[in-house]
């Protein structure tokens, strides 16, 4: 396998590209290393190597390693599904979400952050693809939900989040990205104040920074295939057993 210091260097080198090809600066592009399924023993070599933003995807799994990894200041971001009964547990552990996607969730990370961290960093998941296996705020319920969340005490807005539905067709790809693009300018030209667009990951994060991505979150293409598969929805309780074996 290859190492993660060459493999995210390769990765930054690519988001420097796909940014100077459209003429933006690599700098406005945060690379987000989604580390779901790897051990904590390779978050610390990505550490080493640089990397500081890491997303996780489930509470328990993620929680194993916030706290084998807690000598490190790493900056943690949550990515995955949302249960109600785990917001608190995530408005404590973590300084972005990138997966709210109604209200109820969104209220009950506000009423659970602490008064003692920052306000929680919050992006709205946007489901691009229409599938109804996907999570995801649908588009048209957007603007109401962002604005909900936007006057919430101890949360902070930042912007919009999506996974676009898997396919080899470049342009319906790019058309769910651009999707996000729209709904997130007519946000900000309605008087939002936000400033990010998380989508992009491994296939495809060229075409994500050339629709305007500010974060994107890339697993694969850093650690190497998953330990374990991740079929679409998967409860965390199953990750933890899969874990155990
Ligand atoms: C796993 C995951 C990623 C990273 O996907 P790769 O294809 O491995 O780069 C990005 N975003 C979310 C929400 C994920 O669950």
């Amino acid at each position: 396998m290859v190492k993660i210091s060459v493999a995210l260097e390769a990765i930054n080198t690519r988001i420097a590209k796909a940014a100077s090809k459209v003429g933006r600066q690599p700098t406005e592009i945060l690379l987000l290393a989604a580390s779901k399924t790897n051990p904590a023993s390779q978050i610390r070599e990505a550490w080493l190597a640089g990397q500081t933003i890491f997303g996780e995807n489930y509470l328990q799994e993620a929680l194993e390693k916030i706290l084998a990894l807690s000598d490190l200041p790493i900056e943690w971001h949550f990515i995955g599904p949302i249960q109600s009964n785990k917001t608190k547990r995530i408005a404590e552990n973590f300084a972005w979400v990138h997966s709210v996607d109604r209200k109820k969730i969104a209220e009950r990370l506000s009423r659970d952050r602490p008064e003692s961290l920052p306000p929680l960093q919050i992006c709205l998941q946007v489901n691009v693809s229409g599938e109804n296996t996907k999570s995801g705020v649908a588009p048209e319920c957007a603007a109401d939900l962002a604005n909900y969340v936007a006057q919430l005490p101890r949360l902070k807005l930042r912007g919009l989040m999506a996974v676009p539905e898997l396919t080899t067709t470049v342009a319906l790809q790019r058309s769910q990205f651009h999707m996000l693009r729209n709904i997130y300018d007519q946000l900000k030209k309605n008087g939002l104040g936000i400033d990010t667009l998380s989508m992009g990951m491994s296939e495809d994060l060229d075409i994500a920074i050339a629709e305007g991505a500010t974060i994107v979150r890339i697993g694969t293409a850093i650690f190497g295939p998953r330990r374990y598969p991740i079929p679409e929805n998967w409860g965390e309780e199953l990750v933890v057993r899969a874990t155990q074996q």
